[in-house]
């Protein structure tokens, strides 16, 4: 295939979408003192999980309905929680990817804490981790979310070590000479790959992360998300859109607290909205982050045979 016919090729790809669930405890917060999350208020020094069930039963109604298969970061305690509470995870979990979102929510940099963690601690937890829900899933768990989306050279060694397809911490602005593809984490000197969240610049230049939390605390509504992967679709082509969701913030807000059952209903109408709408536009196809990343390894491969020195790294 000569080059021309490869730009070609490269220009009739969908934007591929991705949607993500970060599954940890109810509003949870780091705690200065401790490597460990609680929710909050933090002064009752516990951890809930019954918006996090609630929701998280919802959003799986939600996917079977508009037929998605979703990544899922699971917090390994959470998955314990609810595993205990009477959830069949491994049933509900069985079409979508399960992925590794620490154990306890651990604040591994030591940023609120003020006990940042050494990269022996950091293994011991993610190996404890990753054991917990292979043993609970009885699979592979391939991609890796850090607590709060923050990485370090450390944290990056250990899933190297810990034999990590991907990692999906970090965010990059779209645009900018980024377009949703992979790139390998070069600045913790490591050859992992890296799935990032996009941001973007709305219409007043105001930042705006694919995290939905701005819809369920009543910030912004679902219809700027689909404008912005609308946008995506025009300049990215083969690039991945990574959406991502708290289960619990359909219920509850960033401080606990419970919302009004119009809020809920609100809540849940935005989210199906957004499945909705995704299904329908064209240039368009949902998949799972490993898929994607499997899909894409073997394009570059491919790439590789037929462009000598190629430069998409
Ligand atoms: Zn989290």
């Amino acid at each position: 295939m000569n080059f021309h016919k490869l730009e070609m090729a490269r220009t009739i790809e969908p934007l591929y979408v991705a949607i993500s669930l970060d599954i940890d405890p109810d509003a949870n917060s780091a705690v200065k003192g401790r490597h460990d999350a609680l929710s909050s208020p933090i002064e009752h020094g516990e951890i809930r999980v019954a918006a996090c069930q609630k929701g998280l039963q919802k959003i799986f109604e939600l996917l079977g309905k508009y037929d998605i298969d979703a990544t899922l970061f699971y917090e390994a305690r959470t998955a314990q929680m609810l595993v205990a509470e009477g959830m069949d995870l491994p049933k509900l979990s069985e079409r979508h990817e399960v992925a590794c979102h620490s154990l306890k929510h651990e604040d591994f940099l030591g940023k609120v804490s003020g006990i940042p963690m050494d990269e022996k601690c950091i293994e011991k937890t993610i190996s404890e981790a990753k054991y917990i829900l292979e043993k609970i899933f009885k699979r592979d768990t391939k991609g890796f979310r850090a607590p709060y989306t923050r990485i370090s050279r450390a944290v990056v060694k250990v899933l190297e070590r810990l034999e990590f397809l991907y990692d999906s911490s970090e965010t990059v602005t779209f645009g900018n000479g980024w377009a949703g593809n992979p790139y390998p984490l070069e600045a913790f000197d490591s050859g992992l790959l890296e799935l990032a969240l996009p941001s973007f610049n709305d219409a007043k230049g105001k930042k705006k992360s694919s995290y939905l939390w701005a819809i369920f605390e009543g910030r912004r509504i679902s219809s700027e998300y689909i404008d912005t992967v609308l946008q995506a679709r025009d300049v990215a082509s083969g690039g991945l859109f990574v959406f991502s969701i708290h289960p619990w913030h359909l219920y509850v807000d960033c401080r606990g607290n419970e919302f009004s059952n119009t809020q809920v209903g609100k809540n849940l109408e935005n989210l199906e909205s957004i499945f909705s709408r995704l299904k329908q536009m064209r240039s368009i196809r949902i998949l799972r982050q490993d898929k994607y990343m499997e899909d894409w390894l073997k394009k570059q491969i491919k790439l590789n045979k037929s462009i000598p020195n190629n430069s998409n790294f």
